[in-house]
């Protein structure tokens, strides 16, 4: 986000990513003054200073980068919702949200379990500060995780069953989307209804709030886990991004855009 109307109650109250008017997007958006935004991918770029947050000391510029994304789109939920000391938190999948997700919900004090598919990444999971770890094919596992967690975060941008995930969370908990699949997912109204349970999404965080949660990553030595990539690589990351084959972030090297004549404006 590099934008918005800064008119608007959203805007006014420090919510600038919920502009009532839209706010625009680092890539593909028109601006306010018409023109499009063509995101970071460059040499240099140019940014109003409302939009521009400070990358503090002890976080390195390349592990930094992606919390700009995975790590304000899992610290905003985790902070609207209370995750905290004595809050249970699961994260639905481990990839570069859930990765995110995972550390600052163990750093704010909760007791973080992973939801993944299979235990194949289990001891990154618990390195990073979960304290379970359970596989979502294996159906005892919703038996056994019945009405535990108060907050949920789903990472997964692919259809999911919404009702067996609703059956984890206790008496007011909420299951938040970060994860945008393409495809709408049937809500069984009867899992919310029980123990009043929520069904909500969350996007990107404040400029604010992103300033914050890379003080809070700072403080706590948090930091996404990286490859870095030459420009050159971008196309086969991409498909080694499709195929779920990264841990757990590429971070394009941007000191290889002024060599390289492969990147096209798309
Ligand atoms: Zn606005």
């Amino acid at each position: 986000m590099v934008n918005s109307c800064r008119e608007c109650d959203n805007c006014r109250a420090g919510d600038e990513q919920y502009c009532l008017r839209g706010n625009t997007q680092t890539y593909g958006s028109v601006d306010r003054d018409g023109t499009t935004t063509r995101g970071g991918y460059s040499t240099h770029v140019v940014v109003d200073e409302d939009f521009v947050v400070r990358i503090p000391e002890g976080l390195a510029l390349d592990v930094a980068a992606p919390l700009l994304c995975a790590g304000i789109t899992t610290y905003s939920p985790l902070r609207h919702w209370n995750a905290g000391p004595g809050t249970q938190v699961a994260v639905v999948g481990l990839g570069g949200l859930g990765h995110m997700a995972v550390q600052l919900a163990h750093a704010m004090g909760a007791e973080v379990t992973v939801l993944s598919q299979s235990l194949r990444k289990e001891e990154d999971g618990l390195r990073l500060g979960a304290a379970q770890y359970f596989a979502t094919s294996d159906p005892e596992t919703f038996r056994t995780l019945r009405g535990r967690f108060d907050l949920i975060i789903n990472t997964v941008s692919a259809k999911l069953d919404v009702g067996r995930l609703l059956g984890l969370l206790g008496t007011d908990g909420a299951l938040v989307n970060v994860g945008a699949p393409p495809e709408p997912l049937p809500v069984p109204v009867f899992g919310l209804l029980l123990q009043r349970r929520t069904f909500a999404g969350s996007l990107i965080g404040s400029i604010r709030e992103t300033q914050e949660m890379l003080d809070f990553c700072a403080e706590h030595g948090i930091a996404s886990e990286i490859e870095i990539i030459s420009a050159e690589q971008i196309n086969e990351a991409w498909e080694r991004v499709l195929a779920s084959d990264v841990r757990y972030r590429f971070v394009i090297d941007a000191a290889t855009f002024a060599s390289s004549g492969t990147i096209s404006s798309s």
